[in-house]
């Protein structure tokens, strides 16, 4: 049996299950296997490299008796070729842009920000719906789950479905002109403020401290 996308795993004396999301991340399931092997994949950006700790493990080798004619799947040609440009998930630092930056004309602004942190642009899912940014820099349940080592939450409100994609990122840091924007219970670091003026000013601070 293959558990796919697993975000966490439940080990107790002798049953282990695996979490799971369901329905575009609305939902997290506890999956166990049905007895035999149990094959696991973890989704991306679960879990931080950093705190990986290596644990020698048992190596089973496992030949399955596999009958041709059992398979009654028939792989057609692929429907869409992956054309996932942007990789976020390797991404040491993520400058993410919500709704608060207003209309698309104003995305210069984070970009800017972006390059003189060199750091990657996300972010979250309405952006992406205007066609603002493209599909594959939305970070959350629907788009890609990271663990940066800083991201930059600007002008985000730190819904449930993002949350779930950045909350593994070692610093979080939000900027919002909000004080009660959930985004802040997040956050290691937070800017209460008007982004409009917050972020040209990052942008002159960090220009400065790069020389
Ligand atoms: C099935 C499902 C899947 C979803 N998947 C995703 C997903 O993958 N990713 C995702 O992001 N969302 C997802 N969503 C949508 C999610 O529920 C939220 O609607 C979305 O995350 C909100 O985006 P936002 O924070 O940019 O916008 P908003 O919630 O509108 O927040 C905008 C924030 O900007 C602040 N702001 C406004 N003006 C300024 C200013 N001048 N300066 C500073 N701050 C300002 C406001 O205070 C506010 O907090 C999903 C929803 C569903 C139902």
């Amino acid at each position: 049996m293959l558990i796919s996308d697993v975000t966490q795993v439940k080990a107790a004396p002798g049953t282990v299950s695996f979490v799971r999301q369901l329905f575009q991340g609305k939902l997290n399931a506890d999956v166990s296997g049905q007895g035999g092997v149990t094959f696991m994949s973890v989704q991306a950006g679960s879990y931080r490299a950093d705190q990986m700790v290596a644990a020698p493990a048992e190596v089973q080798v496992v030949t399955p008796a596999l009958d041709a004619s059992a398979i009654r799947q028939k792989p057609e040609a692929p429907f869409r070729e992956s054309t996932r440009a942007v990789d976020l998930t390797a991404a040491d630092i993520i400058v993410s842009v919500g709704r608060g930056i207003k209309e698309k004309d104003n995305i210069h602004l984070v970009e800017e920000l972006a390059a003189a942190m060199g750091a990657e642009l996300a972010a979250s899912r309405p952006i992406c719906d205007n066609g603002w940014l493209p599909m594959e820099r939305q970070v959350g349940s629907s788009g890609q789950t990271v663990s940066p080592k800083v991201y930059m939450a600007i002008g985000i409100s730190g819904a449930i479905q993002h949350l779930v994609g950045m909350k593994g990122a070692k610093t979080i840091v939000a900027i919002n002109k909000d004080p009660n924007a959930p985004i802040f219970e997040v956050a290691d670091y937070g800017i209460c403020g008007d982004l409009f003026e917050v972020v040209p000013a990052l942008i002159e601070e960090v220009k400065k401290a790069r020389g």
